[in-house]
């Protein structure tokens, strides 16, 4: 499934050149970007990075200052919110208290003026693709708060939008219930083939849910790609670092081939990677990026790995499952490094100040220019 590859795929949504401003200030910059049909697609970034704006552009609270949205290939532009494909949830998930949770499912369906069978029989099978059957004639008060998020899931599907916009949807369960409810949200993403847009600050919950993700920054697309390629081949300083945890290397291009080699500190050997897309000149200042699950950390330099460079430990922190590494490099450079315990153990066992060597192979890390 990556429809994203193939040129001929039809996208579900095309944004051409769109612009949003408020007043002076651009909330949305001259964005590019297609959502192709059954993607469950997270737009992830800091607050007021404008994906709200994005969002709300989709569903029709908002209008483009410039440029075009297509759905299915048709300017969304005159059609409104009600007449659109398009459902939003919203964080609060605005159920109707008084009413029971069929009639919750039921009121978009019955607005819609769909007949009584049609009704009971839609409603009914959102109840069993939820798991609600059992609860149905409950009140929004009477049941868990995961068990209200599913109830707006199903009254955001009842009526089979062919988009579903998300807006924070698990902001409100706690951590053990998020992650529990992010599986069946991909679940149920799947079972209906929908289309789900999905907004959040969250990089754990975009990375474990999304088919793929834009990484936006002050109104525009930083990085939009599978979360496999954000992570391991980030295109910038921002998205390596807004994406899970980098040591981010200061250095200079000292020598460009096939693999280039990184200067970064005066008498040290310089780090060998692989460029990447990266395009590179010699002498130019870069980043180079290193994840620290990437690194091993050993009494000596590991023999089958180019790169290794040799610091101090000044914390480590033990997280059950793994433990983290926090290395001085000699030129005052922090470093990162994790293991898991099993290898921890197996390998050397060190505490505070012990000296160390971090090695890591040409292809652990990506060179950055920006
Ligand atoms: P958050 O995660 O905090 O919801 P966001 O990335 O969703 O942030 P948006 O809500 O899209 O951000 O807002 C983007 C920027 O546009 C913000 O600086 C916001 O203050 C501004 N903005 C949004 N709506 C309006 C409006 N109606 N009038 C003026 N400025 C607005």
């Amino acid at each position: 499934f990556a429809p994203w590859e193939d040129a001929a795929a039809h996208p579900l949504i095309r944004f051409e050149g769109v612009t949003k401003r408020f007043g002076d200030f651009t909330a949305v910059s001259d964005l590019n970007l297609k959502i192709y049909p059954r993607e469950f697609f997270a737009l992830l970034g800091p607050s007021g990075c404008g994906k709200t704006t994005l969002m709300r552009m989709l569903a029709g609270f908002e209008t483009p200052t410039e440029g075009t949205i297509w759905l299915d290939g048709q300017n969304i532009a005159p059609v409104p919110p009600n007449k659109r494909p398009v459902n939003m949830m919203f964080q609060s998930y605005a159920l109707f208290p008084h009413l029971s949770v069929w009639d919750n499912i039921a009121f978009g369906l019955r607005r819609a003026g769909k007949d009584k069978e049609t009704v009971r029989a839609r409603v009914e099978e959102m109840l069993r693709l939820t798991r609600l059957d059992q609860f149905a004639r409950r009140k929004p008060h009477q049941i868990s708060g995961g068990q209200r998020q599913r109830v707006a899931l199903a009254r955001s599907l009842a009526l089979g939008p062919k988009l579903l916009l998300l807006d924070e949807p698990l902001g409100a369960l706690d951590k053990k219930l998020r992650q529990d409810t992010q599986f069946e949200l991909m679940d149920i993403q799947e079972k209906t083939g929908t289309t789900f847009v999905i907004v959040t600050h969250d990089q754990e919950e975009a990375m474990t849910v999304a088919s793929r993700v834009a990484v936006m920054d002050a109104g525009r697309l930083c990085q939009v790609d599978t979360p496999q390629h954000i992570y391991e081949t980030p295109n910038s300083r921002y998205v390596a670092d807004f994406i899970g945890e980098v040591s981010i290397i200061e250095g200079r291009v000292a020598a460009l081939g096939e693999e280039a080699e990184i200067a970064y500190a005066e008498g040290a050997r310089p780090i060998v990677t692989r460029t990447g897309g990266a395009a590179l000149e010699p002498g130019q200042s870069v980043f180079y990026a290193i994840r620290p699950e990437k690194i091993w950390v050993g009494a000596a330099p590991h023999p089958d790995r180019i790169n290794s460079v040799e610091g101090t430990i000044v914390d480590i922190g033990y997280l059950g499952d793994v433990s983290t590494y926090h290395v001085r490099l000699d030129t005052g450079q922090m470093v990162k490094a994790l293991m898991t315990n099993a290898e921890r153990y197996a390998a050397s066992r060190f505490t505070w100040n012990d000296r160390v060597w971090l090695s890591w192979s040409r292809h652990a890390g990506v060179v950055l220019a920006s």
